[in-house]
């Protein structure tokens, strides 16, 4: 059984880890993101003493994971100081000769929900992660969705909830899906974090509200058979029946497959994996090297 190496890039924390094929994790360390010199020190004195076959990375973005780029393995238009235009697979790859993957870290988590967790033998998923931003992947026809660069579908454009006045706080477009949605919007609209709002504020049916017109435009766009969703605003489980319901009456009965008339509530789900769907997937995004070989 070969060994892999994983690293789930955050915006707060770097998480490392090794692994096997069969999607086990055996032992895992953080360390906080700080500047690249310094955390990817630590990460680098991480993986040195351990023998691994390949190495996945699945990272806050934006990036370029598109192979025969020039910028392939880069960081690039993060507002994150220090980050941006970063070459973090060129740095990996000064220390360690194995097959590596770079990847958005909501494209990974969707590929190893895919390989092993609420996705595992279908052809295709989306993962969403809700988090201090919003942001999905993709899986279609058994491939990771990549154009131009990487999705960006935790950016797209949403109808106002009609007892909204929040005006939204991305930085790039102010009200779109993460403007709106992601833990900072709840943060700032409330005055409270979502962890603290109870589980019948009207937060959350707001909140219902952005997501499924979000998983409406991604089932009328990319037609996913399985949606997973994850990060810490999707530990708020009272989301998960309004959100499903929500989705059923923006669609209008336009999209009449039993997936969404009758097993919705296995059509949208929290991570098979759990905690463990970014980690996992940085592990998938290593597999997938050794694959391509
Ligand atoms: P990150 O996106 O930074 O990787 P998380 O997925 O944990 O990390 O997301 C952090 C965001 O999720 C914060 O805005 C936080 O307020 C929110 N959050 C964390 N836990 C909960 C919870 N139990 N209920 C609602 N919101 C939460
Ligand atoms: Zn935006």
């Amino acid at each position: 059984m070969r060994v892999l190496g994983a690293i789930e890039a955050g915006g707060t924390k770097f998480v490392c880890g090794i692994g096997n094929e069969e999607g086990e994790i055996f032992e895992r360390v953080s360390f906080p993101t700080t500047t690249p010199e310094e955390t990817m020190a630590q990460v680098i004195a991480y993986f040195e003493d351990k023998k691994f076959d390949a190495l996945g990375v699945g990272s806050f973005g934006p990036i370029d994971p598109i192979k025969n780029s020039p910028t392939y393995g880069h960081i690039t238009t993060t507002p994150k100081p220090f980050w941006g235009g970063y070459d973090m697979i060129g740095k990996l790859k000064e220390h360690f000769d194995v097959p590596m993957n770079f990847d958005t870290d909501v494209n990974g988590a969707a590929l190893g929900e895919y390989t092993w967790g609420a996705a595992k033998g279908l052809d295709s998923c989306i993962y969403i992660t809700v988090g201090t931003g919003i942001g999905a992947g993709a899986v279609v026809g058994g491939q990771l969705v990549h154009g131009l660069s990487h999705p960006e579908m935790g950016h797209i454009s949403v109808r106002r909830h009609p007892n909204d006045t929040f005006e939204g706080f991305c930085p790039f477009h102010a009200d779109c899906l993460e403007g709106m949605a992601a833990g900072p919007a709840i943060l700032k609209r409330w005055g409270k974090a979502g962890a603290e709002l109870a589980a019948d504020h009207p937060a959350w049916e707001m909140e219902a509200y952005y997501l499924a017109q979000a998983l409406v435009n991604y089932v009328l766009i990319l037609s996913p058979q399985k949606i997973i969703m994850g990060g810490g605003v999707m530990k708020q489980e009272q989301l998960f029946p309004e959100i499903r319901r929500q989705l059923k009456t923006l669609l209008g009965g336009y999209v009449q497959h039993p997936s969404i008339t009758e097993h919705i509530d296995q059509y949208v789900v929290y991570p098979e994996l759990g905690d463990n769907a970014g980690i996992c997937g940085s592990l998938a995004l290593a597999k997938l090297a050794l694959e391509e070989l």
